[in-house]
């Protein structure tokens, strides 16, 4: 749509303007810094930080309404850099300009409202948020779009020049981190560390595809988190892990996009994600927190963050009573969530920090902290893509953890939830697979359920009969015979019945 055609009270905010003033807010002890380097841990006290902008106050200026309809229109805006994660770009990272904005068809992900049996299921009315739709597979686009552009505007700006950028990686951050590296081709190189066999095949093929330096690390992702943390602090480097406070700002527009989605209504909506590093439930909820603040949503939606029996450092925090909780790295046992599958969440400073502050401004509790068995998240991660979706495991770890908050009245059947398939199904088919073969090691803690199990059968003639391949063509007799012998142990098979 051409500019003159959008309602003219609201043509003059259809482009963005990168006008924010962004700094750099340590979670420690408050000092604020520029953000004209790159910078993740305080210089005083070492705590990590959150992104602010000094002109969020005069965002208030314009009212909630008028803001909703910014953005509903802005979606008929034909400008690529606006139409993901920038489509929000006043939230979203307001200092960086249109020529800056990598866009390489992150965010703006479907839902997918769940089908009657399903939703039987979970007695609830529910959606899949797909963000395994973004360009690299998984959620972790959005968070790298944003990183990546500020990189990208940082050079522009004549800030920084040849950069190599690092990160640890459960599979996921390293496949964006080097998609959006390559597009940044000759001035930026990643190189990524993953734990050794700790990632599925997919993901470490995602990387090698786009031309990244791949490290693989004996340990677990908590082991690979420290070495560059270690490479952060001694080289210059720049971090993509969600240490680096880009990467939240980014992936607020998860946030963002559900209350777009919902046209504002947010009062009896759940919103369910898995927690591993704890970086996208911080931005969900700073997300949320940013558009209540601003009067774009009337209500907070209530949160609830999942995490597996083998990797539950932040739901043994909050099982505590207020005054008694004190965090404790968890030492990780294996998880077919295996995207979440962190005993030492770099962000836990941001989630007690935004817990505590979302509770206060919803003025009742409005986040909770949910564990789930493995069996479980396997089943309804089989069951949701029995069922028409196409959910990693860490998206059946959130049906799990719904199903259980439903049944333990934490969340009301007449409430509505998002639960986020954090990755594609592709990513994780290997779990899958595992299962359907039986094969899923004991340390899994997963008993394989022959209802779910589907495996192909290969259909052969009977004894004798020649059969077709690339090299040996049958004779056209021979070709029929062989056609009708097949379909007919098909149609057994599949019990079909004759066209009389
Ligand atoms: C990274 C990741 C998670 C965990 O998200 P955090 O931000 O680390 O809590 C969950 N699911 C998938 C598919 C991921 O890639
Ligand atoms: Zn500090």
């Amino acid at each position: 749509m051409k500019i003159s055609d959008f309602p003219s009270d609201i043509q003059s905010y259809i482009i963005p303007e990168p006008t924010g003033e962004l700094f750099y807010k340590c979670l420690g002890c408050s000092a604020e810094f520029p953000i004209n380097k790159p910078l993740y841990v305080c210089p005083e006290c070492e705590q990590i930080f959150l992104i602010h902008d000094r002109r969020a106050e005069s965002l208030k200026k314009i009212s909630g309404k008028t803001w909703q309809k910014i953005f509903d229109f802005r979606k008929a805006l034909n400008i690529p850099a606006f139409k993901g994660i920038y489509r929000f770009h006043e939230f979203t990272g307001s200092c960086i300009p249109e020529s800056s904005i990598v866009y390489l068809g992150e965010g703006n992900t479907p839902i997918i409202e769940a089908n009657k049996r399903l939703k039987e299921k979970l007695n609830i009315r529910f959606f899949y948020k797909n963000d395994g739709q973004n360009p690299s597979g998984s959620f972790k686009d959005r968070g790298m779009a944003s990183a990546i552009s500020n990189i990208k505007y940082l050079m522009d700006q004549g800030f920084v020049s040849d950069i190599i950028a690092v990160c640890a990686s459960t599979g996921d951050t390293s496949a964006a981190a080097a998609l959006y590296a390559s597009y940044l081709q000759p001035h930026v190189k990643s190189a990524v560390l993953l734990p050794h066999k700790k990632v599925t095949p997919q993901q470490l093929s995602q990387p090698l595809g786009s031309g990244a330096q791949v490290f693989e690390i004996p340990g677990v992702f908590d082991d690979c988190m420290k070495i560059v943390e270690s490479l952060s602090e001694k080289y210059s480097v720049v971090l993509l892990n969600s240490k680096n406070p880009w990467r939240i700002l980014g992936q607020e527009s998860y946030a963002y996009e559900i209350a777009q989605d919902f046209d504002y209504q947010m009062d009896d909506k759940v919103i369910v994600v898995p927690i591993g590093n704890a970086g996208n439930i911080s931005a969900i909820m700073n997300g949320f927190l940013k558009f209540f603040e601003a009067g774009i949503i009337k209500s907070l939606p209530k949160i609830i963050g999942v995490q597996s029996e083998h990797a539950d450092p932040v739901f043994r925090y909050y099982k505590e009573k207020e005054g008694n909780r004190k965090f404790e790295p968890v030492i990780v046992k294996p998880s077919v969530a295996q995207a979440a599958m962190i005993g030492n969440p770099v962000s836990m400073p941001r989630v007690i920090h935004l817990t505590k502050k979302y509770n206060e401004l919803a003025g009742t509790e409005r986040v909770f902290f949910m564990q789930v068995k493995e069996q479980s998240i396997m089943e309804w991660y089989l069951e949701a893509n029995q069922n028409g979706h196409i959910s990693c495991t860490q998206g059946g770890e959130c049906l799990a953890g719904l199903f259980q908050a439903v049944k333990e009245k934490i969340v009301l059947t007449s409430e509505i939830a998002v639960v986020d398939a954090t990755a594609h199904a592709l990513k994780f088919s290997n779990f899958q697979n595992l299962y359907f073969e039986q094969k899923l090691p004991k340390e899994y803690n997963i008993k394989h359920n022959l209802d779910f199990i589907n495996l192909p059968s290969l259909i052969m003639p009977d004894n004798g009969m020649p059969v077709p391949s690339q090299e040996n063509r049958l004779n056209p007799d021979e070709f029929k015979v062989f056609v009708d012998d097949i379909s007919q142990k098909i149609a057994k098979k599949l019990n079909l019945k004759g066209i009389l």
